[in-house]
C-alpha cells in the first residue's frame, strides 16, 4: 500500500511565509494531538488547528470559533504581565498553555489535562455536545491526555522550535540552523511515545520542517518499504516539478534500488527545466528507503541537515517496524486469551479489547463496542460499570465478582476482575475488565443441583415409606392386640407402644421435612457459634456425666465467632454429632468440643474416642436412614450435612477404626460490612 499526503501552497509570494507556516502549524498539531493557535501582539488570531479536527470553513463560521476568537483577542492584554507557560481555559473548557513568542505573537498550545474534576468534565462534555455528534465521539477519543507538566515540556519546545528557525530566517547562520534541527530532534523524542507514535505523522513533521527551512521552496519528502508506505510532501513555488518527482517515485520505489536512479532522473528534469539546485540524501534502512530532497536556492549546510534528519527518520521507520512486530505479537498474545478483556482510560472510555470479548459480544448478538465508547455501552450492568469508574480514578481492585447481565435468552452470568491501569507513578490512568462467561457452567449447575436434589427425594422416599411401614405395622398390632387383651394395664402399656410409634412416626416425618426443605421461613442471621454452643452445654454435660463420658471444652476465646445461620438449626447440628459420638462410646470415652478461627473460617471439631467408623460406611454415613443403631433414624448426619452447607459451610467426618471420631463443622466468618 502506498499512502500519499499532498500539500498544495497558495503561489503568491506574499503569501508564502504564512503559509508554510500555516502547514507547519498544523502538521505539529497532528503530532502532537493537541491544538495549537497564534495569535499576533494585537490579539488577532492567526492560525488555529484543533486535532482532530480540521480548521474547516465550516467551523470557521460556528459559534464556536466566535468564541474562540473572542477569547483569544483578549489574550494578549490579559496575559502580557503573567508568567509563560501559565495554564488558561479555553471556551471548551480545555487548559492551554499560553507563552509569548520572540516575534511578540502569542502561542497557545492546548490539550486535555487529566481531568479528576467530574464538574469540569461534565461541563466539557456539555460543550462538545454542542458540537456534531459523531465527531464530538471522535474528539474525546482521540484526545490523549496529558499532565500539566508535560503541557509546560511541548509548549517550551515548540516555542524554542519556532524561534530558532525565526533566527534562522533572519540571518541564515550555521549555528541557528543547528539550533533549529537539534529543537526539532528534541520535540520528536517528546512525541516519540508508545502509545500514540505514528510514523506517518513524524515523517511529516520532519517534511514539513525542510520546507520551513526552505522557506516555502520546494521540499519533499518520500519513504518506502515493501510492502510499503510512501509519503509526499509539497509546497511553494516548484509544486509542479515536486509532483513530477512524485510520480517518478511512485514507480521507482518498487524497483530495487530506487534511491539511486530517482536521484539521477530527478537531477537531470531539474537541470534541464529550472536554474535550482536539486539536493536529495536517501538512507536505507531494514530494506525500507527513506528519501528527503529539496529543491531551490543554494542554501549552504543544507546537505548536512537533509543527512540529519534523513537519519532521524531512518530511526523513526525502524522504531515503527519494531514497534510493529511487537504490536503484533502482543496483539497474538492479547487475543489468544481465553478471558475477555477490555481495557479503559481513566474516564471509562474503552481503549482496546481482546478478541475473546468481541466473541462476547457476538454470542450475545450484540453490536462489538467500538475503541472511543464508554464503557457503558457493553451493557454489563451497573455493578461492573461502577467497579470499572472507581479502579479508572482510585486505586482499587475488585476480585471473583460475579453479575448476571442481560435477560430471557441473554441472559449472561460473568465471573469478572476489574483491577486500575496502573502508572509507573502508581496513580491509575484507567481499568482493566477480565471477564469469563459462566454462563454455561452456571447452568449446568443448576442443573445437576435439581438433579441431587430429585435423587435425594426418591432415596428418602424409598427410605420413607420403609421406615413409616416398621412403626405402623407395629402400631397395627399394638390395636389389634388391645382389641383382645381385657386387662386394663395390659392395655394401658399396649396404648404408651401404640404413642411411642407415633411419636416416632412423627419424628420420622419433621425430620423428613427439614432435609426437603432445610430451614423454609427462618431467615439467616449472625449468630454468635461460642454462645450457641454455650447453651446446649448443661444439656450435653448431663448426657455424658449418664454415659459415663468425660466432656472437654475448649473455646476460642480471641473474639466473637460470628457466622450467618440459624442458632435453632446450629444447635440441632451440633446436638446430632455429639449425641452421635455419646452414643458410639458405650463403655464411656472421652468427648473434646473445639472451636478455633482459620483462614477466615470458624471450626467446630468434635472428637472423640469411640470405636471409629468401618471405611465402607464412610461414603454412606451421610446418606438419609443409613443408620447402625436398632432405634436410630438414620437422619442425624443428613440433615446435618444440608444445613451447614445451605449456611455455606462444610461438614467434614474422619474417623479411625479403634481410635475414635472428628467430625469438623466449618463455616465462613460473617464480616459486618456496614
Ligand atoms: P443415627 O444416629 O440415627 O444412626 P446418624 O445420621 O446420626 O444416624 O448417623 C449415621 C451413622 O453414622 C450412625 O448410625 C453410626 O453408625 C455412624 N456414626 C455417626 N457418628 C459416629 C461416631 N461419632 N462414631 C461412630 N459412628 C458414628
Ligand atoms: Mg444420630
Amino acid at each position: 500500500m502506498i499512502v500519499i499526503t499532498l500539500y498544495s501552497m497558495p503561489e503568491s509570494p506574499g503569501n508564502v511565509r504564512t503559509s508554510w507556516w500555516a502547514l507547519f502549524w498544523e502538521v505539529l498539531a497532528r503530532n502532537l494531538k493537541m491544538s495549537i493557535a497564534t495569535v499576533d501582539p494585537e490579539g488577532r488570531l492567526l492560525s488555529l488547528y484543533n486535532h482532530p479536527y480540521p480548521a474547516s470553513q465550516s467551523q470557521k463560521n460556528s459559534p464556536l470559533m466566535a468564541a474562540f476568537n473572542n477569547f483569544y483577542s483578549k489574550l494578549p492584554g490579559k496575559f502580557a504581565h503573567r508568567e509563560e507557560g501559565q495554564l488558561v481555559f479555553n471556551p471548551l473548557g480545555l487548559p492551554e498553555g499560553m507563552a509569548r513568542l520572540e516575534d511578540g505573537s502569542f502561542l497557545i498550545l492546548g490539550g486535555c489535562l487529566e481531568e479528576r474534576d467530574p464538574q469540569r468534565l461534565d461541563k466539557l462534555l456539555e460543550k462538545l455536545d454542542k458540537l456534531e455528534a459523531p465527531a464530538r465521539d471522535q474528539f474525546w477519543a482521540e484526545m490523549p491526555l496529558v499532565t500539566p507538566e508535560k503541557l509546560k515540556e511541548y509548549l517550551s519546545r515548540v516555542v524554542d522550535l519556532y524561534n530558532s528557525l525565526q533566527r534562522y530566517h533572519s540571518s541564515s547562520g550555521t549555528a541557528e540552523l543547528l539550533s533549529a534541527v537539534e529543537n526539532l530532534d528534541r520535540l520528536i523524542s517528546l512525541t516519540f511515545n508508545p502509545e500514540h507514535f505514528e510514523l506517518s505523522a513524524t515523517l511529516e513533521l520532519i517534511a514539513t520542517f525542510i520546507v520551513a527551512v526552505a522557506g516555502g521552496g520546494g521540499a519533499f519528502a518520500f519513504t518506502c518499504e515493501y510492502p510499503g508506505k510512501s509519503l509526499t510532501l509539497w509546497s511553494g513555488e516548484h509544486a509542479h516539478v515536486v509532483e513530477e518527482l512524485a510520480d517518478i517515485w511512485k514507480t521507482l520505489c518498487r524497483t530495487k534500488e530506487p534511491a539511486k536512479s530517482f536521484a539521477d532522473l530527478a537531477w537531470k528534469m531539474i537541470e534541464a527545466e529550472l536554474d535550482l539546485t536539486f539536493q536529495g540524501v536517501y538512507r536505507m534502512h531494514n530494506g525500507a528507503t527513506v528519501y528527503l530532497g529539496f529543491i531551490g536556492k543554494e542554501r549552504p549546510y543544507l546537505r548536512k541537515v537533509l543527512a540529519a534528519l534523513v537519519k532521524k527518520a531512518a530511526v523513526a521507520l525502524g522504531v515503527s517496524s519494531l514497534f510493529r512486530v511487537f504490536q503484533h505479537r502482543w496483539g497474538l498474545v492479547f487475543n489468544s486469551i481465553m478471558h475477555g478483556i477490555i481495557v479503559t482510560d481513566n474516564r471509562g472510555t474503552i481503549l482496546m479489547m481482546n478478541q475473546a470479548a468481541k466473541q462476547f459480544f457476538c454470542d450475545y448478538g450484540v453490536k462489538v463496542p467500538a475503541a472511543g465508547q464508554k464503557i457503558t455501552a457493553c451493557g454489563f450492568g451497573r455493578q461492573i460499570e461502577e467497579a470499572v469508574c472507581i479502579a479508572a480514578r482510585s486505586n482499587r481492585s475488585f476480585m471473583q465478582k460475579r453479575s448476571a447481565i442481560g435477560e430471557g435468552d441473554s441472559l449472561a452470568h460473568l465471573r469478572w476482575d476489574v483491577v486500575p491501569l496502573l502508572r509507573e507513578d502508581g496513580c491509575s490512568a484507567g481499568a482493566v475488565l477480565v471477564f469469563n462467561d459462566i454462563t454455561e457452567p452456571v447452568k449446568l449447575h443448576l442443573e445437576i443441583q435439581d438433579w441431587e436434589r430429585l435423587a435425594t427425594a426418591g432415596e428418602i422416599a424409598a427410605g420413607l415409606a420403609h421406615e413409616i411401614r416398621n412403626p405402623l405395622a407395629t402400631a397395627k398390632a399394638a390395636i389389634q392386640l388391645a382389641r383382645m387383651v381385657k386387662d386394663p394395664p395390659k392395655q394401658e402399656e399396649l396404648l404408651n407402644k401404640l404413642e411411642r410409634e407415633l411419636d416416632r412416626l412423627n419424628d420420622i416425618l419433621t425430620n423428613f421435612l427439614n432435609i426437603s426443605k432445610p430451614m423454609p421461613e427462618k431467615k439467616l442471621e449472625p449468630v454468635n457459634l461460642n454462645q450457641v454452643l454455650n447453651e446446649l452445654l448443661f444439656l450435653l454435660n448431663s448426657e455424658a456425666l449418664l454415659n459415663e463420658i468425660d466432656l472437654e471444652i475448649n473455646f476460642f476465646s480471641g473474639k466473637p465467632l460470628v457466622v450467618l445461620g440459624s442458632s435453632g438449626s446450629l444447635k440441632q447440628v451440633f446436638l446430632n454429632i455429639a449425641r452421635n459420638a455419646i452414643e458410639a462410646m458405650t463403655n464411656g470415652g472421652k468427648l473434646s468440643i473445639s472451636t478455633s478461627l482459620q483462614n477466615g473460617c470458624v471450626h467446630v471439631t468434635f472428637q472423640d474416642n469411640g470405636p471409629g467408623i468401618p471405611e465402607e460406611y464412610m461414603a454412606t454415613i451421610t446418606k438419609p436412614f443409613f443408620t447402625t443403631k436398632p432405634g436410630g433414624t438414620g437422619l442425624g448426619l443428613s440433615i446435618s450435612s444440608s444445613i451447614v452447607k445451605m449456611m455455606g459451610g462444610e461438614l467434614i467426618i474422619k474417623s479411625a477404626l479403634g481410635e475414635g471420631t472428628t467430625v469438623n463443622i466449618c463455616l465462613p466468618v460473617y464480616e459486618d460490612k456496614a
